[in-house]
This record gives structure tokens, C-alpha cells and sequence, in this order.
């Protein structure tokens, strides 16, 4: 059992955002640029387990974990010992000036945890979007060739080549270009709004064909896919895709890097969200969110054979890997490797799934329940088709927040409430939770 130090429970004693929240977000708009958003402008002081504190008093149950990065929960004790110990230890050489111990030991945990029996090695990044940046330079380099494939309703970053790999122009990229070349997005499986009864392998020949006469196997270096994608709503492609694309790639001498940023580190009750389909053999791994308990890291790890491929020195970065961020990641990972945090995500999905799709039952604007482990997510319809319902959705957002639930939206069309809690969260908290959404969708729909 997790001690906690806050008391998990929800708490609204002001209006939100309450006077203080408001007093600093007057401070923000005169200091902080306009390009930053803002989805719910209270401002945190602390955070336990599940719990976020604002600087009014108010506890929200977090559903979010800041899009899946405390998953180990907030404050954790591991993660705080970890930081505290490194931090009056070394702080920063530059792992390739004069290394230390603690990126090495990331790496290792990393290349024994991610799924794929071969031979691995690792390199460590700052944030998602430099590891797919990344990702990307190791299999040009290998394979020496330029396309790369991305798929419909995917993110992968605010870079300018990621920005380049999203589905979604806006917000990520309008305004913003040029973009990157080279880069092509391919249709994904998409379950609920495939044609009815198409197959995972007849939703990956449709991909295939596009990427051969679009793209062209003999110019393609990787395909780049999240296994659960993230931003686009938690899309799961139907069974047998991944498992169609990874031949096709084999076979034609194409790479496969599954994005992981958001699926991986125990967040689907699995290592990795690529361990759910055998078939599916990813050849590198981008790694991030969930990896720190909030730290700063990031990581590509895959083939030593493609991984080795780029020459000293192509490869690194001031900030990378760094020591205090690093013996964070040990803490996560061990922590991950004792036991107890995939099961976790399996009782939230054990708690959250049957609740869901019970609104599903009782409401028609409900119309998609899905995802994997402590990545679920709501897709809203209006009632009687599949059209996109944003307007209920947002309101569900602004009833969840007066309440004291932090929910995220996702999707394409902003028409999908997604979950992400830290994996501490209680049966309790979950429940308490989902009563507030219910609340809503009757006073709504
Ligand atoms: C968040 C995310 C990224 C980008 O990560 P940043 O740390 O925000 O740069 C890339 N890929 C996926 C799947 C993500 O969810």
C-alpha cells in the first residue's frame, strides 16, 4: 500500500479557478507568451498519489497525470529520495564530455525492458519530440534512405519535423512552417469509424498500398506509429494490424519505430503497448512521458545494429540523459520491475472499463468506450450517429473542473474525454470520479 501524505479525496471550497488562481493568471498573460495554452487555469502549489492542490485549497482528482507523466504518482517517495540523493551528488557533466554511471544504468533497464528479443542499445533525450527527432536520424542513417510514414489521427510533436509528422495542422503546425519533407501520412485503423466489419489486415493493405505507390519501399526508411495513439484519442488499431504492417515491413527492408511516448512504461498494464499484439515487432522504441516521475528524460532505444549505425558525435545534446533526471528513471524502473505497477493499471482498467461502458449502455451520446489499461478514453457522438459531439464534450470538461476532476480532451475533432491517471489512484477516487462525469452526461445530454 501506497502511504500517502495528502489525503486523497476531492475538495472544492472556492469557485474555479478561485481569487488566487485568477490573481496569477492576470500575472501570466503579462509574462508568459499567448502561444501557451492554458486548460484549466488553477494554479497547483502541490500534489500527492492522485491529488493536485491549487493555491486556493481545492483538491482535484487527476485524470490527466499531466498527459501520462506522474504515472508512478505525484511525489512519489521513490522518485523523491532518488532526485534529492543525485541532486547534491552531480547535477551535470554532459554525458559526452565525462559520463556517469546513472545514464548507463537508464539505458540497461531500457534495453532489458522494452520487448524484442535482440540485441539493444539506448540513447537519451530531453523530451518525446527530440526522441522521435531522433528516431528518425538513426534509421535514415541505416537504412539510407529518406520517406519516412506517419498515420492519420497520429502526434508526435512541436518540433519542426514532428510538427510535420502530426495528423492535425492546428493547432501544432498552422502558421508555423515550412515543414519537414520527406514525411507521409498513411490511413490508420480506427475501429470505430472504419468502414463496418473491416478487418485489421484490411485496414493495414489499404496503408500498404498507399505506402507503395505514394511513398515507394525502396525510398521508405521507417514507419513511425503509436500502438495506442495518444492526442488522437486513443485510437486502437483493430487486431491484426500491427502485426500485417510489421511483414510488410520486413519484407521490404523498412523500419518500424513505435512511438511510445505516451502508451509506454506501464501506462496500458503493460511494459509497452507494443507487447499487446506478438506480430507487432517494433526495431526502435521512443520513450518519455511516464519515464521520470515528472523528470526530464527522454529515450530511443531498438537494434544495436541500427542504433550503432550512427557515427560518434551524430548523436546527443547538452541537456540528455542528464544525472538528476536519470536516477529518477532507475527509481521509476525499479520501481516498475518489483512489482505491483502493471497491475495497477489493470484494476483501473478493471474499475474504469465496466463503469464506461455502462454510460455507453445508458446514453447514446457515448458513442466509443476504449483503450488499454490506465489509457481509456470516452469518444462523444450526437445521439443516433457517429458525427462528432465537441459541444458536449466540452461541456463535460468545464462540469468536470467545477467538480474537482482534472479530465483531458483528445481526438481530432476534440470530441473524446480521455483518462490517464497516476496509477496510484483509488478504487475510490476512480468511482467518485466517473459519478461527477455521470452527473454531467444526464444534466447534458
Ligand atoms: C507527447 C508526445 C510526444 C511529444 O513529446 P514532448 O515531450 O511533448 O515533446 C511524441 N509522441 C507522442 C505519442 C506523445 O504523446
Amino acid at each position: 500500500m501506497t502511504e500517502f501524505t495528502i489525503a486523497q479525496e476531492r475538495k472544492v471550497v472556492t469557485s474555479i479557478p478561485g481569487p488566487k488562481s485568477k490573481e496569477l493568471h492576470e500575472r501570466r498573460r503579462k509574462a508568459v507568451s499567448n502561444g501557451v495554452g492554458a486548460a484549466l487555469p488553477v494554479y497547483i502549489e502541490k500534489a500527492n498519489g492522485a491529488i493536485l492542490v491549487d493555491v486556493d485549497g481545492n483538491q482535484f482528482i487527476d485524470l490527466g497525470s499531466g498527459i501520462g507523466v506522474v504515472s508512478i504518482g505525484h511525489t512519489n517517495q521513490g522518485v523523491i529520495d532518488a532526485v534529492s540523493h543525485q541532486v547534491a551528488q552531480l547535477t551535470h557533466t554532459l554525458f559526452t564530455v565525462t559520463p556517469y554511471e546513472q545514464y548507463v544504468e537508464v539505458c540497461e533497464l531500457l534495453n532489458k525492458h522494452t520487448p524484442g528479443n535482440f540485441e539493444k542499445r539506448s540513447a537519451l533525450f530531453n523530451s518525446g519530440s527530440e526522441a522521435v527527432e531522433n528516431a528518425v536520424k538513426f534509421a535514415r542513417k541505416f537504412t539510407r534512405k529518406p520517406a519516412i510514414a506517419v498515420f492519420d489521427h497520429g502526434y508526435h510533436g512541436r518540433t519542426n519535423l514532428t510538427m510535420a509528422m502530426n495528423f492535425k495542422a492546428a493547432p501544432y503546425a498552422n502558421g508555423f512552417g515550412p515543414l519537414a519533407s520527406s514525411v507521409y501520412h498513411v490511413p490508420m485503423s480506427y475501429p470505430f469509424r472504419d468502414p463496418e466489419g473491416m478487418t485489421g489486415e484490411q485496414a493495414a493493405e489499404r496503408a500498404i498500398v498507399y505506402m507503395e505507390k505514394h511513398i515507394g519501399a525502396e525510398d521508405l526508411a521507417a514507419i513511425v506509429i503509436e500502438p495506442v495513439q495518444g492526442e488522437g484519442g486513443f485510437i486502437t488499431p483493430a487486431p491484426g494490424f500491427l502485426t500485417a504492417i510489421t511483414k510488410w515491413a520486413k519484407a521490404n527492408g523498412v523500419l518500424i519505430v513505435a512511438d511510445e511516448v505516451q502508451a509506454g512504461v506501464a501506462r496500458t498494464g503493460q511494459w509497452f503497448a507494443s507487447e499487446f499484439e506478438a506480430g507487432f515487432e517494433p526495431d526502435l522504441f521512443t520513450i518519455a512521458k511516464g519515464i521520470a516521475g515528472g523528470m526530464v528524460i527522454s529515450a530511443v532505444t531498438g537494434r544495436a545494429d541500427i542504433m550503432d549505425a550512427a557515427h560518434p558525435g551524430g548523436i546527443g545534446g547538452t541537456f540528455g540523459g542528464n544525472p538528476v533526471s536519470a536516477a529518477a528513471a532507475v527509481s521509476v524502473l525499479k520501481q516498475i520491475e518489483a512489482g505491483g505497477v502493471l497491475e495497477a493499471a489493470q484494476r483501473i482498467e478493471a474499475t474504469l472499463m465496466p463503469r464506461l461502458l455502462e454510460l455507453k449502455a445508458k446514453y447514446p451520446v457515448v458513442g466509443d468506450v476504449r483503450g488499454r489499461g490506465a489509457m481509456i478514453a470516452i469518444e462523444f457522438v450526437e445521439a443516433g450517429s457517429k458525427k462528432p459531439n465537441k459541444e458536449i464534450t466540452d461541456k463535460l470538461i468545464a462540469h468536470c473542473h467545477q467538480n474537482g476532476v482534472l479530465v483531458l480532451n483528445a481526438g481530432i475533432h476534440y470530441n473524446t474525454l480521455r483518462f490517464l491517471p497516476p496509477l496510484v489512484i483509488t478504487d475510490e477516487l476512480l468511482n467518485d470520479a466517473i459519478d461527477v462525469l455521470e452527473a454531467g452526461i444526464k444534466a447534458h445530454s
